[in-house]
């Protein structure tokens, strides 16, 4: 069930046919971390984000050879059917690739142009109007990304001087946050003046801590209505980065602050680049935001179960829904928000099953080697043996046959297919 925060009032950027801000739900993206050059590696990554999930894919776009590939990148990706929008990463050199490369410009739906990384003085300000002039002529949003580690240097400088002169100067921290927004703002401003619509742009200032963060986004929230793109940059590797991201965005997503999200996770040497697109759907699902997939709720385990049963069929399961969920979610309409429970013993496993739309309790130690399955409330069977895991996902296909409409059929159809007692 999605829950109704009170979102603030964005403008709407079409972003492709990505719609970010407005009444538009949060926008899911990711960044591939590929080298471009290498396009049918990187078209591959990008499919695999886009399928699990990822509603709009940056890549970086650094040289020229980089910049050669984009358009064959798009093409790679429309081969496969894949129409995820792409984003094009541009740093120091972006003028000129985006100059000089006009498929690259084409191909891409949204520049991303950090201020800090435009070059100095009277160079950065041509360099800025040389990106912004391709934003016009190809008619491209952008979001104007500034960054904690990529400061515009002579912007945070004259700010520092100028607090200096107060008779109760601010700490540097106050000042380096509002310099931020500063550059944020004066950034998009310029990119106006140089004739970019207002509705083409999109803002971001990231930082690594969580209290700045949400510091930043507030007071940016409160001063302009261009939608915001919400992420704490350098997140971290595993659990770290996980928990500082979600503390981070929960709580200005709570203040209906944010209009897409990214999670910048540090993967494992060789580890899936998609966990990031995983962890923001769950963010926003788990704070009633918005629905991706179906949610297991499966409880920690304890002295009940000694047994690695219990937590063997809970990742069977979770990772079945997910596995599922690109096809189930062409066919069936609302089955992303479909909660099956996975629970260990008789204590709290056929309350939280009963209040699930499937839910299993499993034996704990001890118990009678019996695991009731429930469906919507009601037992319907108990299940035995070695295939319990089996079963109950045959349990989990029928229920969604029989309970979300297809799509294609305008109206739910409720389809007379019998569970099958096992
Ligand atoms: S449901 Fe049972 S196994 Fe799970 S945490 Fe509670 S007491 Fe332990």
């Amino acid at each position: 069930m999605e829950h109704s925060v009170s979102r603030r009032q964005a403008q709407r950027v079409m972003v492709g046919s990505i719609a970010i801000g407005g009444d538009a739900p949060i926008v899911v993206q990711s960044m591939t971390n590929t080298d471009t050059v290498n396009a049918v590696g990187t078209a591959q990554q990008v499919f695999e984000l886009a399928q699990a999930g990822s509603e709009l894919v940056r890549i970086t776009v650094n040289t020229p050879e980089a910049a050669a590939q984009v358009p064959r990148i798009r093409e790679l990706l429309d081969q496969k059917n894949c129409a995820v929008p792409l984003v094009g990463d541009f740093h120091y050199n972006g003028h000129r690739l985006l100059t000089e490369f006009p498929e690259c410009a084409q191909a891409l739906a949204k520049y991303r142009i950090n201020p800090g990384n435009v070059g100095r003085h009277r160079k950065g300000e041509d360099q800025f109007a040389m990106m912004i002039d391709a934003a016009c002529r190809y008619h491209k949003p952008v979001r104007i990304g500034v960054n904690w580690g990529s400061l515009d240097a002579d912007l945070l400088a004259r700010m520092m001087d100028e607090n200096a002169q107060l008779p109760q100067p601010h700490e540097a921290a106050v000042v380096m946050r509002e310099a931020l927004i500063a550059s944020a703002l004066g950034s998009a401003r310029r990119a106006e003046e140089l004739g970019l619509p207002h509705d083409h742009i999109v803002l971001s200032c990231k930082v690594s801590g969580v209290q700045d963060l949400i510091a930043v986004y507030r007071e940016l929230a409160r001063r302009c209505d261009y939608p915001l793109h919400l992420g704490l940059t350098e997140a971290g590797m595993g659990s770290k980065g996980i928990v500082a991201s979600t503390a981070a965005l929960a709580v200005l997503l709570q203040e209906g602050i944010g209009d897409t999200i990214r999670i910048s996770l540090t993967p494992q040497p060789g580890g899936d680049r998609t966990q990031e697109v995983i962890v923001a759907q769950e963010i926003l699902q788990t704070t009633g935001l918005r629905s991706f997939t179906p949610m297991v709720v499966a409880c920690p385990g304890c002295g009940r179960t000694t047994s690695t049963v219990f937590q063997e069929l809970a990742q069977s399961i979770q990772s079945y829904l997910r596995t599922q969920m690109p096809i189930w979610r062409k066919q069936y309409s609302g089955v992303e928000e479909m909660n099956v429970a996975v629970m260990g013993c008789i204590v709290n496993g056929p309350g939280e099953s009963k209040m699930a739309n499937i839910g299993i309790s499993l034996p704990g130690t001890g118990e009678n080697p019996a695991a009731p399955v429930y469906v919507d409330g009601q037992k319907i069977v108990t299940l035995r043996g070695e295939h319990i895991a089996e079963e109950f996902k045959k349990i989990v296909d029928d229920y969604v046959m029989r309970n979300y409409a297809l799509k294609t059929a305008g109206k739910k159809i409720r389809r007379e297919i019998p569970i099958q007692l096992v």
